[in-house]
């Protein structure tokens, strides 16, 4: 039993020790990037800043960037700004940093598949535990942060559902069951809306699937929150219960 406690003890020592030696810790190039090129940061009033830094800090020492393709590194400002999304998307639930997805594949450009032998901007594969993202299509998407149209937040958002469903098997434990049935009626509805083009709030795309829709949905909550809130008051009141974050109220401003 004292053996058991005293290997119990040294492996906790150990692992603090990795941890303290390799935590990532966000240089001043880093804290500029984040500054100039993440409107969600830096609209953040200073204690959640703080709290957006301490969670980009430790997502930057767990997940693997990877360059891909002709892309020869991922450089600071891809990792920075990748990590950065991940963290967004996630602002509101402490307790899920997307650990099933531990690498992060970056291309310069739409890249070729061959599995679906088309060309992609990005995809997330649950069984490899990995997202895929082209720079390029990353960058644009960030560059115009109020077009509803945003390849990281999309990514990210499948990431998110998928994990959802990978550790909870359905039953939600970071989504309150009730408010995800709320949402999935709504959802529903929208989906709806979009097939029979009643509504072109939700860009086509979001019509597809229930995963599809999720991602669409989730780019516009966080690129034209204003807007969404008021053409869709109850689905983004869903959103916001559902994420436990409000962007709207997040900014400083
Ligand atoms: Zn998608």
């Amino acid at each position: 039993m004292f053996l058991i406690e005293l290997l119990n003890l040294v492996s906790e020592g150990i692992w603090r020790a990795w941890r303290a030696i390799f935590h990532h810790r966000l240089s001043k190039k880093e804290l500029e990037i984040l500054n100039s090129y993440f409107p969600y940061y830096s609209q953040l009033r200073p204690i959640h800043q703080k709290e957006f830094r301490g969670r980009l800090e430790f997502l930057l020492t767990e997940k693997k960037f990877i360059a891909r393709g002709n892309l020869r590194d991922v450089s600071p400002e891809m990792s920075v700004l990748i990590g950065a999304t991940m963290v967004q998307v996630t602002f509101g639930l402490p307790d899920v940093q997307l650990s099933h997805f531990k690498k992060i594949l970056v291309y310069s450009d739409t890249y070729f598949s061959n599995i679906s032998k088309a060309y992609h901007r990005g995809e997330v594969n649950p069984r490899l535990g990995i997202i895929v993202l082209s720079w390029s299509c990353f960058a644009r998407g960030l560059a115009d942060y109020e077009d509803g149209v945003n390849l990281g937040i999309h990514e990210v958002a499948h990431a998110l559902k998928l994990e959802n469903q990978i550790r909870y098997n359905g039953e939600s434990d970071f989504f309150h069951p009730v408010i995800w049935e709320e949402y999935q009626e709504l959802a529903q509805q929208e989906k709806e809306f979009i097939k029979s083009r009643t509504d072109d709030f939700f860009r086509e795309r979001g019509g597809e699937d229930s995963h599809e829709f999720f991602a669409v949905v989730l780019e516009n909550f966080f690129e034209r929150p204003e807007l969404f809130r008021e053409r869709k008051p109850e689905l983004y009141r869903a959103l916001v219960r559902l994420l436990r974050q409000d962007p709207i109220t997040l900014k400083s401003a």
